[in-house]
């Protein structure tokens, strides 16, 4: 057997970097702005541990183009280094000084926030560029160095004079990269990237207004003055601690995170662990539009503070992904494919770490201001929904504070419900009856006659509903859900004082074919029934069952395929003790009784939101001629 090292030499790598290492030839601003980020925090820890005998001062990062000479160049004021740290960490390939740092200085850098990984960043800067040069002081006393490469394997390594500490990284931009050049570009990458960054940087100047002076005139123009433009905030409100932070500084980082956002964020979250993974960041609930496609701002990721990616499926749970906000995590790893990410460990204990909290945060906000939880009900309810469906040790903890409104507005857990319910609404099996609407206005009369007769109705109009409804029925045994339009009410609940029939059972079979005769038979199926001579004469149901499995298929997944292709069809309820059955039964002739009998069903077919094109025409038309 032999063994031995596969020979991996810089002139195939080079090509397959610039290549497929990143797929965005955008992110060399972000690695080199890490690398110059982390060049000063190496130089702040080892200020503060004595190493080095320097003063740390105020140091900041400054990005400047040339688009004369076709420069982007770097500058920091970090640790610098010597030509043999050139050596050894630049021409050394996937060699990471950032992991070496972390390594030597395991017990006391753990927090000290350094970025860099793999030791790859810095050859991104060769997607743009055909030249780079790097001009280099380090803290130590030792030579500055200058360094330039032009793309291939041979590089050149020299003294230089540069006089202060820190580092000048200069990019010599390819003519087909000449779109980095522009002052826009840079700007807007530095807005996606670094925005948040813990080292200030600096692009260009900025005119800023200065308060007028005493003595000004009235319309004296404010006087201006060109300062730094500095396009990061250092210390985002993420990294601080939620004890350093009112509810107000919160409400201004959403609008930092999105200030295209005008909607203020119902409430917040605030993200910390540090253990067994790393994680900060602050989740917001936005109030939520109908429309979830148009979702725009979403959640963003960071690395130790620079801008990853807003795509964070499969980190986050997906019924949280309507969220907003930030999640800051060391341990994702970054570079790597999503199907990894997904399967990685880590990364699944942070998606159920934040599912957690983000449930023991809605406990709490319902176990302290209710009240102010119910306000904020229709807002969130998507969300909670939705999780009670896809995670099932959400619905756990979210069953004791998912609410279900009344359609009057009172709003009780399901607990609470079952207790509000449990004398008046229970089945001829003893179960317990929930009765819901899904729409207030197109199911008026419905709810109308369901509260007139006492019973409590909910009120459920979430598009997923149906799924939702499905799920509490097996979780809470011995209930089942009833659409106050669903099968006849009165049918299904048990009442002891049942209304007696005025018709006998042969009245009802006649009854029942003189009005077959005349509605259509594949879609109604007539029922007479005994009830209140008060209640209207005709009306339209339809089986709670057949509903349910048609919406669950239209909304995804749940019903099976065959109820998608079955024809609406409808339940005619006939009540056989209204005054209009006998006005029916004394009609002067056939003609007459058809007349009747369309006309009933027309105004039931109205109020359920089914007479249109040519029968609302028709029924116009004669309902203009009986009067
Ligand atoms: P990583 O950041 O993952 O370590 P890079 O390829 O981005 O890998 O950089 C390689 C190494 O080069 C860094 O670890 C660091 O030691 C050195 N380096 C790069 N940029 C700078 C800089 N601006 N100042 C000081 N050292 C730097
Ligand atoms: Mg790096």
């Amino acid at each position: 057997m032999a063994t031995g090292n596969i020979n991996v030499s810089v002139e195939n790598i080079f090509p397959l970097i610039k290549k497929f290492l990143y797929s965005d030839h955008e992110i060399f601003l972000r690695e080199l702005i890490s690398n110059a980020t982390d060049a000063t925090l190496k130089l702040k820890h080892l200020t503060s541990i004595g190493e080095a005998k320097v003063e740390y001062g105020n140091p900041f990062i400054e990005v400047k183009v040339d688009k004369e000479a076709k420069t982007i160049s770097i500058t920091d004021q970090g640790l610098g280094m010597t030509a043999e740290e050139v050596e050894k960490y630049i021409n050394q390939v996937a060699f990471s000084g950032a992991e070496e740092f972390l390594d030597k200085y395991k017990d006391s850098a753990q927090d000290s926030g350094i970025i860099g990984h793999f030791g790859l960043g810095f050859y991104s800067a060769f997607m743009v560029a055909d030249k780079v040069e790097i001009i280099t002081k380090s803290y130590k006393d030792a030579p500055a160095a200058h360094w330039t490469c032009d793309g291939s394997p041979t590089f050149t390594l020299e003294e230089a004079d540069k006089k202060d500490r820190g580092t000048e990284i200069i990019l010599h931009v390819s003519e087909d990269e000449v779109e980095f050049l522009e002052d826009a570009k840079i700007g807007g990458l530095l807005t996606k990237y670094n925005k948040f960054m813990p080292v200030p940087i600096k692009f260009g100047t900025k005119t800023e207004t200065l308060p007028k002076p005493e003595d000004a005139k009235e319309d004296d123009p404010a006087p201006t003055e060109e300062v730094d433009n500095i396009i990061n905030n250092p210390n985002p409100a993420w990294t601080k601690k939620p004890a350093d932070l009112e509810d107000t500084d919160y409400k201004s980082f959403y609008r930092e995170l999105y200030p295209m956002q005008f909607e203020e964020p119902l409430f917040h979250i605030h993200l910390n662990v540090d253990h067994p993974f790393n994680l900060t960041g602050i989740l917001y609930f936005p109030k939520l539009s109908g429309d979830m496609s148009m979702q725009k701002d979403r959640i963003q990721l960071y690395q130790n503070q620079v801008f990853v990616t807003d795509n964070v499926e499969g980190i986050v749970p997906e019924f949280l992904t309507m969220l907003r906000g930030v999640i800051d995590s060391p341990d994702i790893p970054l570079n790597v494919s999503r199907s990894y990410l997904q399967a990685d460990g880590a990364v699944k204990k942070i998606s159920g770490y934040i599912t957690r909290k983000v449930a023991d945060k809605l406990n709490s906000l319902f176990k302290n201001n209710r009240e102010d939880f119910e306000a904020k009900w229709n807002d969130i309810k998507v969300v909670i929904e939705y999780g009670m469906l896809s995670e099932d040790k959400f619905y756990d903890k979210a069953d004791k504070f998912a609410l279900y409104p009344t359609v009057d507005n009172n709003y009780f857990t399901f607990e609470e419900l079952k207790e509000q319910i449990k004398d008046a609404q229970t089945d001829k099996d003893g179960k317990l009856v929930v009765l819901y609407a899904s729409d207030k206005d197109a199911q008026h009369s419905y709810i109308q006659a369901a509260k007139d007769k006492g019973y409590t109705v909910v009120l459920l109009d979430s598009p997923i509903v149906s799924h939702l409804i499905q799920k509490l029925e097996t979780s809470h045994e011995n209930t089942t859900f009833v659409r106050v339009d669903g099968d006849h009410v009165d049918n299904l609940i048990k009442k002891d004082d049942n209304v007696i029939s005025k018709l006998s059972d042969e009245e009802k079979e006649e009854l029942k074919t003189t009005i077959e005769k005349v509605v259509p038979k594949e879609t109604f199926t007539v029922q007479v029934e005994a009830m209140d001579s008060q209640s209207a004469p005709f009306l339209i149901t339809q089986s709670e069952f057949m509903r349910r499995m048609k919406e669950m298929q239209a909304t995804g997944g749940g019903g099976m395929n065959m109820f998608g292709n079955m024809p609406e069809t409808y339940n005619l309820v006939v009540n056989g003790n209204s005054e209009f059955i006998t006005k029916i039964n004394e009609a002067e002739n056939d003609e007459a009784k058809e007349g009747l009998i369309k006309q009933a069903l027309d105004l039931a077919k109205l109020s359920q939101n089914l007479l249109t094109g040519e029968d609302l025409t028709n029924f116009i038309k004669r309902s203009f001629n009986l009067i």
